[in-house]
């Protein structure tokens, strides 16, 4: 029989273990960023799509339930196009992810069959947010898609999205798609491994932060110039994305997306990434 003396309290538990909270999470968000879906020649990463496909499977597999927020659309529709680069107008840019969403939809709806497991598209814009009804019905059919346990696939609508209802980057959209599903943990995978106090791009000895408690806006302050440069939002809009979202309660980790097996890491309470752990009282 265990007695008080040797049975850690929550507190004592998180404090031995500041991870442990992520071993627990059931409804997990994963961000993937252009950078990591396309090759620097514009093609398709599809040893890295196929790799977290199965990966995905196996967290579901095994009971949890997931959310891809995945960017890419317009990064693909440049390249299925054959335009020169990603086109300089906004309509330009729309036509561009309209081509390529359809592309990157079909790539996950045939990797995700590989492992019996359907997608579903969910485009949205800022104002699916702002209207009370329009964020209901968003969050009912997350909830359906959940329930049929199809995996939800998260992008702006940047066929329609123009300034004044646009998220702007992913980081936000999954942090925004975190706190709407309710969900236990936020992975934003990316092209490096975490959070650095520096840019290591040009100070290699720049110390990364493992874990970050400190959720007020001073911990930004290295995001600056620190971190990936493919990406849309840069480290500046991740660490916001994860601070917000350890803010409300959800568990947070800026990882590595080259090896998409960081996930089962991530779950596993290891040491990777730069994990901002959840405030209590959610
Ligand atoms: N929604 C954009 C796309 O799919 C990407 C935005 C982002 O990378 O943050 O191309």
């Amino acid at each position: 029989m265990e007695t008080k003396d040797n049975k850690l309290t929550a507190d004592e538990q998180a404090a031995a273990n500041p991870r442990e909270g992520l071993t627990r999470a059931k409804r997990i968000v994963v961000k993937i960023g252009t950078s990591s879906l396309v090759h620097k020649n514009g093609k398709m990463n599809l040893k890295r799509i196929e790799k977290l496909a199965r990966v995905i499977s196996e967290l579901k597999n095994q009971g949890r339930e997931l959310i891809l927020v995945s960017s890419g659309a317009i990064g693909v529709g440049t390249e299925v196009l054959k335009l020169p680069g990603k086109p300089s107008t906004v309509s330009g840019r729309q036509a561009a992810a309209a081509v390529g969403q359809v592309h990157l939809m079909q790539v996950y709806s045939r990797m995700f069959a590989e492992y019996g497991y359907d997608v579903a598209q969910i485009l949205l814009t800022r104002d699916t947010m702002d209207i009370p009804e329009a964020r209901q019905n968003a969050v009912n059919t997350f909830t359906a898609l959940l329930e049929l346990g199809v995996l939800p696939v998260v992008n702006e609508n940047d066929t329609i999205a123009v300034d004044e209802i646009k998220f702007g980057d992913n980081d936000t959209l999954s942090s925004v798609v975190a706190r709407l599903t309710g969900a236990e943990l936020l992975v934003i995978l990316t092209d490096i491994d975490g959070y650095y106090k520096d840019n290591p791009n040009e100070r290699p000895d720049a110390e990364m932060y493992h874990t970050v408690t400190d959720l007020s806006e001073a911990i930004e302050a290295a995001a600056g110039g620190a971190g990936s440069r493919l990406g849309t939002g840069g480290m500046l809009t991740k660490v916001h994305a994860a601070r917000l979202a350890a803010a409300e309660g959800i568990w947070a980790v800026i990882a590595n997306g080259q090896e998409p097996e960081v996930l089962y890491k991530i779950i596993d309470g290891e040491d990777v990434g730069t994990v901002f752990v959840a405030r209590k009282g959610r």
